[in-house]
């Protein structure tokens, strides 16, 4: 379903280049819940983002549902990145003169298929909140918005770039299991860089990069083991 083919991705000129993606294969099932891991630089990012359409690769080929992105387009792009990809983000980013309803609100612009508001917001947890600013909420809530602003459009491929970056610990627990109930309810695929080990019973995949390759490649029928884990 999403077919990630000898990615390459470099950064600066000359004596400063530097090669951050050598070569990344992958390929992921729809609906799967896909974990990237690595250390900080390891290039979670650049590779999400390259997914995303927002960067594009040096060389290599993204296919999704049998279209190459970099055959499409700027047009074309927009309009597939509006209708089926999400972001959730560490920074929240809602719109700051808009309740909780019309910040999830906004994401179905465009969609041919968007998810009911109201039963979304159920989901959530912060149907009680619809109608506050987000400076009215705690963090966890503003991040609940933002979960669904991404996922009202009921997108294809969800990309989650350090979603709870910035919650406490237990916090993030809860932000996790909310996609992991999002995954299974709407089948969305996921693809989700995290640091938080709670996120090992969750997983279908778990993906480690280092120095630019993809050194480990775990799905949970080999059980990925607890040390695997680590980075
Ligand atoms: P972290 O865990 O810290 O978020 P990461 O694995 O997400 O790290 P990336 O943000 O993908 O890492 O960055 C990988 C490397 O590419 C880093 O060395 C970074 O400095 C470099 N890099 C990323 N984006 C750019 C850019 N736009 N211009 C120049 N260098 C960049
Ligand atoms: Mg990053």
């Amino acid at each position: 379903f999403l077919e990630i083919k000898q990615i390459k991705k470099s950064f600066g000129m000359g004596d400063s280049r530097i090669e951050v993606l050598k070569g990344i294969d992958l390929e992921i099932e729809r609906g799967e819940f896909c974990v990237l891991l690595g250390p900080s630089g390891s290039g979670k990012s650049t590779l999400l983002n390259i997914i995303g359409g927002i960067d594009g690769a040096d060389s290599g080929s993204i296919t999704i549902d049998g279209e190459r992105i970099e055959d499409m387009t700027e047009k074309k792009l927009s309009l597939y990145r509006r209708k089926h990809l999400g972001y959730i983000f560490q920074m929240y980013n809602l719109i700051p003169n808009l309740t909780v309803r019309e910040n999830i609100e906004v994401g179905a612009y465009l969609s041919d298929k968007p998810l009911d508001v109201d039963e979304l917001l159920h989901t959530l947890g912060i149907y009680e909140h619809q109608r506050k600013l987000p400076n009215q909420l705690s963090g966890g809530q503003q991040q609940r918005t933002a979960i669904g602003r991404a996922i009202v459009k009921n997108p294809d491929i969800l990309l989650c770039d350090e979603p709870t970056g910035a919650l406490d610990y237990n916090t993030s627990k809860d932000i996790l299991r909310l996609i992991e109930t999002v995954n299974q309810k709407y089948g969305n695929t996921i693809v989700m860089v995290t640091h938080n080990d709670a996120i090992k019973d969750m997983a279908d995949r778990v993906v480690k990069l280092r120095d630019g390759m993809i050194r480990k490649n775990y799905t949970n029928e080999q059980k990925v083991p607890a040390m695997e884990l680590e980075w």
